[in-house]
């Protein structure tokens, strides 16, 4: 008999937490998962879930406004804020329901509470102390504030999902995923929208064409962009709306400022130094190739390792450290560098592999493959969207090293093509692929003709 109470204590039911815990239960293995907030985390609660309905929310107006001129006149569009956000509201509780359901039967024990690390093989939540031969950390991450006079008055992506009124004129700060995917839902649902970013141009780290064509595209439907900003003062007005000066000396009016400028991992008071837990300066747990820290016993995974913020990254990195400890070991770890992603702005973004410019600077030559189009829909919607396909080939294997998308649907799209290219298909792989018309996505392998070779 063990001499401790569980196997493994997993502090967070987010979804790093939940796959980790139910996938070791599952194996025999005794787990507890404890949780403080709401079951499913950041992605079910405040984060991908919700976002993406709100997304789909936004894409309403302009498809009616298209189909004008397929013939279609749905009259005039109202929008009932009150609508979305509480039937957002009651399919969440859902899903809180089924993550329950999954953890209990599962053989999990669910511990609701805030768990403080107090030891190597010790925590305690509330007044009881729990020991676990190991305790994996999967606590995610917390959105921040800046430190400007009248921060307090801005908002962040916990709050932005629940506001009581919809605001009429909305800001939002940051030029990463969310600053860019609630720029579009703001704007689609009928908001006066200006995101302000601090540097030359958002979503720093993409494909510089990507970032510059969807900057071209987000402008397009109505949102206004100001690059090289920054608030610098927030005041609340008395009638409730915000008056915000920014860097360059302009102040602007607003319903409602959106902070989306990163997230920090929510180690803070926490315990770990009790066990010799190390962090980095970020606050991040410092994790080797197999998620454990420096106190053997304690493992971490998703945002709170601060690697890649992303929901399927934490499910991937659950799934390899269970199969390590309790099983065979034969779930590969997560290759970092071939994960596909998408922004959910208007139109979306869908990515894997390298940018050109980090193509270059790993010193591949590379042939670039890209077509800028306007979709067959918009030929009759009067839509001026566009759509960018990229391909980055390397010269000589002729491995597609990169693949990016800017048009509707980019996410469904790269899911698919994000299979060929993980395996390692050539340009050659996706010229001989028979396309499938009419779609936008043929336009994938039929590119032939070079835009250019670079390196
Ligand atoms: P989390 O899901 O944050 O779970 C951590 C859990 O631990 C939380 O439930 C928390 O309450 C709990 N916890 C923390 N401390 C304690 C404690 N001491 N005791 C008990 N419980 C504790 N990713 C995508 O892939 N696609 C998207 O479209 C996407 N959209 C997003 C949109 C937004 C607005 C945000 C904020 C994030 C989005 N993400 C998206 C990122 C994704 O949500 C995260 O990468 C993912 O949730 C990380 O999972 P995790 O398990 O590491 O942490
Ligand atoms: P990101 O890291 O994506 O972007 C942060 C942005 O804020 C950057 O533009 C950064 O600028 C800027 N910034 C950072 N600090 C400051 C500051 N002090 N003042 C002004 N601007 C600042 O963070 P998000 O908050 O947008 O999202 C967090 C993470 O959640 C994402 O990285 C992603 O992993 C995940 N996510 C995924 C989604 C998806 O898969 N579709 C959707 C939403 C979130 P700079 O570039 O100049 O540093």
């Amino acid at each position: 008999m063990s001499q401790y109470d569980y196997d493994l204590f997993v502090i967070g039911a987010g979804s790093g937490g939940v796959r980790a815990a139910r996938m070791a239960a599952a194996r025999g293995v005794r787990v507890a998962i404890a949780e403080d907030l709401h079951l499913g985390g950041t992605c079910v609660n405040v984060g991908c879930v919700p976002k993406k309905l709100y997304v789909y929310a936004s894409e309403y107006r302009q498809g009616i406004e298209d189909a004008r001129g397929f013939g279609v006149d749905a009259g005039d569009i109202s929008f009932d804020w009150p609508t979305l956000r509480d039937n957002k509201k009651t399919e969440i509780s859902r899903l809180n329901g089924i993550y329950g359901n999954l953890l209990s039967n599962s053989g999990c024990d669910l511990i609701n509470g805030r768990a403080v690390v107090t030891g190597p093989h010790a925590v305690r939540v509330g007044e009881r102390e729990i020991s676990a031969e190991r305790i994996l950390v999967a606590v995610g991450g917390w959105p921040q504030l800046p430190e400007i006079p009248g921060a307090e008055h801005a908002i962040t992506s916990n709050e932005v999902f629940d506001l009581e009124t919809f605001p009429k004129r909305a800001m939002v700060v940051g030029g990463g995923y969310i600053a860019v995917e609630f720029a579009g839902i703001f704007a689609g649902l009928g908001a006066q929208t200006e995101l302000v970013y601090r540097g030359d141009l958002f979503l720093r780290g993409f494909d510089l064409e990507v970032r510059e064509f969807t900057a071209t595209e987000v402008a397009r439907k109505g949102v206004k962009l100001s690059f090289n900003d920054d608030p610098v003062k927030i005041v609340k007005n008395a009638d409730g709306s915000l008056s915000v000066t920014l860097k360059s000396g302009e102040v602007r009016e607003v319903d409602q400022i959106l902070y989306a400028i990163g997230r920090v991992p929510k180690t803070a008071n926490l315990g770990l130094e009790s066990a010799g837990v190390e962090l980095n300066a970020r606050g991040a747990i410092i994790v080797n190739e197999q998620f454990q820290s420096s106190a053997p016993s304690v493992y971490a995974l998703g945002d709170v390792i601060d690697r890649v913020q992303l929901t399927p990254v934490a499910l991937a990195e659950a799934m390899a450290l269970v199969d390590q400890l309790y099983g065979d070991a034969s779930t590969p770890m997560p290759n970092y560098k071939m994960i596909a992603t998408a922004v959910f702005c208007q139109p979306n973004i869908g990515t894997l592999g390298l940018s050109e410019e980090e193509a270059v600077e790993q010193g591949l030559k590379i042939d670039v493959y890209v077509s800028d189009f306007r979709a067959m829909r918009h030929t009759l919607s009067g839509s001026q969207e566009r759509t960018l396909m990229k391909l980055i080939v390397e010269q000589g294997s002729e491995r597609i090293v990169g693949i990016h998308m800017v048009g509707a649907d980019a996410g469904e799209i790269m899911q698919g093509l994000s299979v060929a290219v993980t395996a390692g298909a050539t340009k050659t792989d996706f010229d001989r692929t028979i396309g499938i018309h009419p779609t936008a996505a043929e336009e994938f392998v039929t590119m032939r003709t070079k835009t250019r070779s670079v390196g």
